[in-house]
């Protein structure tokens, strides 16, 4: 972003956050206040015409110059945006610098001790800021090939080198996240081993229900042989019964037949002696007597 705005101040310090609100737009001047609010503004370099600065903006670091000359503010900001006249990063920066060269509240100044000087104060702040506002560099710094690691699920790069702090503990949580994510992905893999082993469990048991079922339909098949084979001893059964009670009619009928031979035959003999008495009989007939 880059541009040329006529302005009447003579001084930075005049341009009051009331007066940058009525110039830019209400989303540059919304960011721009976060921006400070959360500390990512860094005055590299300020005089009344001139700041050099950084902002940590949402896409990264951004590095803004702005210069007081000729009754014009020139801006010049190394982000993308289209925002005009002036980007949320060079609204972060005016307003950073306007709250930089203001003196310190009165409540505060009344609750330092007396003996403490004022600049001293201004200047542990400044010091203090910078150091964050290192961290939060080194930080961002080790973020995007921590963010790129995870991505491709590499091992994180080494932590940077802080104290411990705000910022360390962002780097600690990260670490931390990525521990968790391997532990997961342990779980997962334990996981996974074992649905295969219970798939492949699972298959042999399969594999001997179908077998078993074969079986059983073998032994259908081989108990329905049977029962058809069984069928068929009956039926020769029921033959061989009708047969022996055939058999069993004609004994009868023999007996009866040997019954009326026997019977029979007596008569014969009967016959035969009344036939031998006869032939005696008439043998005694003509026989002349005896002398
Ligand atoms: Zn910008």
């Amino acid at each position: 972003m880059r541009s040329k705005i006529p302005c009447s101040a003579d001084k930075l310090s005049l341009l009051a956050p009331d007066m940058i609100q009525a110039v830019v737009g209400p989303p540059a001047f919304k960011m721009g206040s976060k921006y400070v609010t959360e500390n990512r503004v860094r005055i590299v370099e300020a005089d009344e015409v001139q700041i050099s600065s950084s902002v940590i903006g949402n896409s990264g670091l951004h590095e803004q110059t702005i210069r007081l000359r000729d009754g014009n503010l020139m801006a010049k900001c190394s982000c993308p945006l289209e925002e005009q006249p002036l980007c949320r990063h060079c609204v972060a920066a005016l307003l950073e610098y306007h709250r930089w060269v203001q003196p310190p509240p009165v409540r505060r100044t009344q609750e330092m001790p007396v003996s403490e000087p004022h600049p001293t104060e201004q200047k542990r702040t400044v010091s203090a800021t910078d150091i964050k506002f290192n961290e939060i560099a080194t930080f961002i710094e080790w973020l995007q090939p921590a963010a790129r690691a995870l991505e491709r699920g590499q091992a994180l790069p080494d932590a940077p080198k802080l104290g411990p702090g705000e910022v360390m503990g962002w780097i600690q949580a990260v670490q931390k996240l990525e521990e968790r994510r391997r532990e997961s992905e342990a779980a997962q893999a334990a996981l996974g081993a074992d649905i295969t082993a219970r798939e492949a469990q699972l298959n042999r048991l399969t594999q001997q229900l179908q077998a078993s079922l074969q079986e059983a339909r073998e032994g259908q098949s081989a108990y329905q042989q049977m029962q058809r084979e069984l069928a068929n001893y009956r039926d020769v059964l029921t033959r061989l019964s009708n047969i022996v009670k055939d058999l069993d009619r004609h004994d009868g009928q023999m007996r009866s037949v040997a019954g009326d031979l026997l019977r029979k035959g007596s008569q014969l003999e009967t016959l035969a002696g009344s036939f031998h008495e006869l032939s005696a009989a008439l043998q005694a007939l003509v026989k002349p007597p005896s002398p």
